[in-house]
């Protein structure tokens, strides 16, 4: 993600230019707008990996503007931090609902919006390939959502069975917490490492009447891998 395009929609002069420098200092490439019109325009030419909106946006407001990025299949998924300078947890919860992934109150510093950045990137999930996998006995169907084990089925919740797919596509390798927590989890902010334990148990537990669960190994100090050793 070194070279992830932020898109930064604010009209204040000073501001904007302080949040595109702080974000090239940062490693990434910074986009510019000053209201929602320029920022469609910078959104249909560049593509931007995550959008930093303001709040109060003359004409059409930054709350405005991220719900119509939610409601377009185009732009959906593209991560929003919404920039605000009250503090009202009304106002917090307002730009939640309205789709941001998270949102920071000015004044801010700008290591705390620098990790809120990566944190919100390293969220957002890569979309998983629709092939069939197979692996130590296992077989995934992505488009149905159903996992066989020598052709009687395994019962997945939704995270269990995002993780087994990872997994199994990327078999023999040990991968942490924190790398899991990137590649499987939604956008959600508030997740925590020890969620992953939770969901590697419940993965386990659904192996486990198949004789499989063996397939998920704890690695000590490091992680978790799928193998078929
Ligand atoms: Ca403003």
């Amino acid at each position: 993600m070194m070279s992830a395009k932020i898109l930064i929609v604010e009209d204040e002069p000073a501001i904007q230019e302080l949040l595109a420098f702080n974000v090239e200092q940062a490693g990434f490439q910074a986009l510019r707008a000053e209201d929602a019109e320029s920022a469609w325009q910078q959104i249909r030419d560049s593509a931007p990996d995550l959008i930093l909106l303001d709040w109060m946006l003359p004409n059409t407001s930054g709350v405005i503007l991220a719900k119509q990025l939610r409601s377009d299949a185009r732009t959906k998924d593209i991560p929003i931090i919404m920039l605000t300078a009250r503090g009202e947890e009304r106002d917090k919860v307002l730009g939640l609902e309205s789709g941001a992934d998270d949102y920071i109150t000015k004044p801010f510093s700008p290591r705390e919006l620098m990790a809120r950045i990566r944190a919100v990137l390293r969220r957002h999930v890569p979309q998983m390939p629709d092939e069939v996998v197979a692996a130590g006995g296992l077989e995934l169907f992505p488009a149905s959502h159903r996992v066989t084990a020598k052709d009687a089925v395994i019962e997945l919740g939704p995270t269990e069975f995002r993780l087994l797919h990872f997994f199994m596509a990327h078999a023999e390798r040990v991968y942490s917490r924190t790398q899991l927590l990137d590649q499987v989890w939604g956008t959600q902010v508030f997740v925590e490492e020890r969620t992953v334990d939770v969901h590697i148990r419940r993965l386990r537990a659904a192996l486990e009447p198949a004789g499989m669960d063996g397939l998920i190994q704890t690695v000590r100090g490091s992680g978790y891998r799928f193998s078929v050793n």
